[in-house]
């Protein structure tokens, strides 16, 4: 039978594929790349990889034990629509040459360890994930607008500096007020065709894709992707970013996966849903509040036991808590509840046995899937590992509770400062089985923290409207 590289051989000769573009993913979530000429690899390096310079990767090795493997996955191997030559994209793993294992600082090898991990806990064999990226999209006039103080803009309204309010006034013609972009149909809804590029790309691709609609704020949209397991998910979700940022470019305009791009309206978030599977038999469905069961109560309980370590990987820029405030769609209150969405988790009405599952509203497509989708099923793993029950469900519309019924719902961390800090305090849960390793956290906290001090000691916009004159 042929080995995985000869059927990739055998796909580069009948498809006549130039390039073999070798992709894996930094700490920081950047999809990076190495391009080779198809004709000039053979199978061997398919199948035991090709050797790097890591060192050029943030965080990785240093200058002085730079080389690294680039392990082609040849189970994910997609065609790149973008290229003017063919080309395919292969994912990769990154691996110690001197060891042959996984490199324990690669995301992706960390997100393969995590669902290896599950299944040696004897709790299932399956974990599925969902994620709903939501994005916005500006006309890109970064090339016609460079004496401008601003960059970007929603049609001719400038940003930044902006305030829903000043989307109003005049006439708005087709133009989605503050908030007023959710569902109305073309032409207020301008980028349906842009939109609909995206989701027939994925497909293209492969990627299994169910819809795609304006979202609350004005040039902000999702696309839906379906949910599949961990590691292929968190592929796919770099194929996601891939193709907005793409097609949105080919359209003149930028996209952003920024959480808070604008002042006063809707964020962006990634909500995630998760579920356990053994099988064919579904481990979150019960017959206890919500019909979820036990397990899955624990889950959550282990959710929001480390939620504000979490944060660290789930909300991983300062901008992030900028959207993670009252009044907005986004969870502040790490409650769960199955009737409304501003509990950080919400179990969807489903119909069936088959569709529950849990649903963390907190993270941000700025996160690196492959370390928040990983360090998601830890906690939760912990929470079913300790029977961390959640305690009750609060099925109020959290942001209306009286400031006495909340002294004791803890919340998410207010900064990436605080998300640090809680990442030193609170690992452990993410070092078992190796899925995470000390040395790993410190590097990427390192990053982190550069971002955090960057942000803090330089003065902001804000600062001189309040006090240049007082
Ligand atoms: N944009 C909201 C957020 O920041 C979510 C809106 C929705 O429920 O889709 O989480
Ligand atoms: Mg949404
Ligand atoms: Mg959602």
């Amino acid at each position: 039978m042929a080995t995985d590289g000869a059927k990739i051989m055998k796909r580069i000769h009948d498809e006549e594929i130039e390039w073999v573009d070798l992709r894996f993913t930094d700490p920081k979530g950047k999809w990076q790349h190495l391009s080779m000429v198809a004709s000039a690899l053979d199978e061997d390096q398919l199948t035991d990889g090709l050797m790097f310079d890591g060192s050029s990767i943030e965080g990785w090795k240093a200058i002085n034990e730079s080389d690294m493997v680039l392990k082609p996955d040849l189970d994910a191997v997609y065609t790149d629509p973008f290229s003017a030559t063919p080309m395919l994209i292969v994912f990769c793993d990154v691996v110690e040459p001197s060891t042959g294992e996984l490199y324990a600082r690669d995301p992706r090898s960390t997100a393969k360890r995590a669902e290896a991990y599950v299944k040696t806990t004897g709790i299932g064999d399956t974990v599925y994930v969902g994620p709903e990226a939501e994005f916005f999209m500006f006309d890109d006039v970064r090339f016609e607008n460079t004496y401008s103080s601003s960059y970007y803009k929603i049609d001719d309204i400038e940003l930044p500096g902006n305030s829903s309010k000043e989307y109003e006034g005049g006439n708005m013609g087709h133009r989605p007020r503050a908030k007023g972009g959710y569902f109305p149909v073309a032409p207020v809804d301008s980028a349906v065709d842009i939109r609909g590029e995206m989701v027939s790309t994925m497909l293209e691709m492969g990627l299994p894709c169910d819809k795609h609609h304006h979202e609350v704020a004005a040039a902000q949209h999702e696309l839906g992707l379906t949910f599949g397991t961990l590691v292929t998910t968190a592929d796919r979700m770099q194929i996601y970013k891939y193709v907005v940022h793409q097609v949105a470019h080919a359209y003149g305009k930028s996209a952003t996966f920024m959480p808070k791009p604008i002042k006063d309206d809707n964020g962006s978030g990634m909500h995630t849903h998760f579920s356990i599977w053994e099988g064919s038999k579904p481990l979150f469905a019960g017959d206890g509040y919500a019909g979820l069961s036990d397990m899955c109560l624990y889950f959550i309980g282990g959710v929001i036991k480390h939620a504000r370590s979490l944060n660290a990987f789930t909300n991983p820029s300062t901008n992030s808590y900028k959207r993670l405030v009252p009044g907005f769609e986004a969870p502040v209150l790490l409650a769960y509840s199955s009737r409304n969405r501003s509990a950080s988790c919400r179990i969807p009405y489903g119909t069936g046995a088959k569709s529950k599952r849990v649903e963390f509203r907190f993270p941000d497509a700025l996160a690196n899937p492959y370390l928040a989708y990983a360090a998601i099923l830890m906690a939760g793993l912990d929470g079913i590992q300790n029977k961390i029950h959640p305690g009750e469900a609060m099925d109020k519309n959290l942001y209306d509770l009286p400031p006495a019924e909340l002294v004791n719902v803890p919340t998410v961390c207010g900064s990436l400062r605080e998300a640090l800090i809680a990442l030193q305090d609170d690992h452990e849960y993410l070092l078992k089985g190796d899925v995470f390793t000390k040395d790993q956290i410190e590097a990427y906290a390192d990053i982190k923290w550069a971002d955090v001090i960057r942000f803090e000691t330089t003065p902001s916009p804000v600062e001189y409207d309040m006090y240049y004159s007082s």
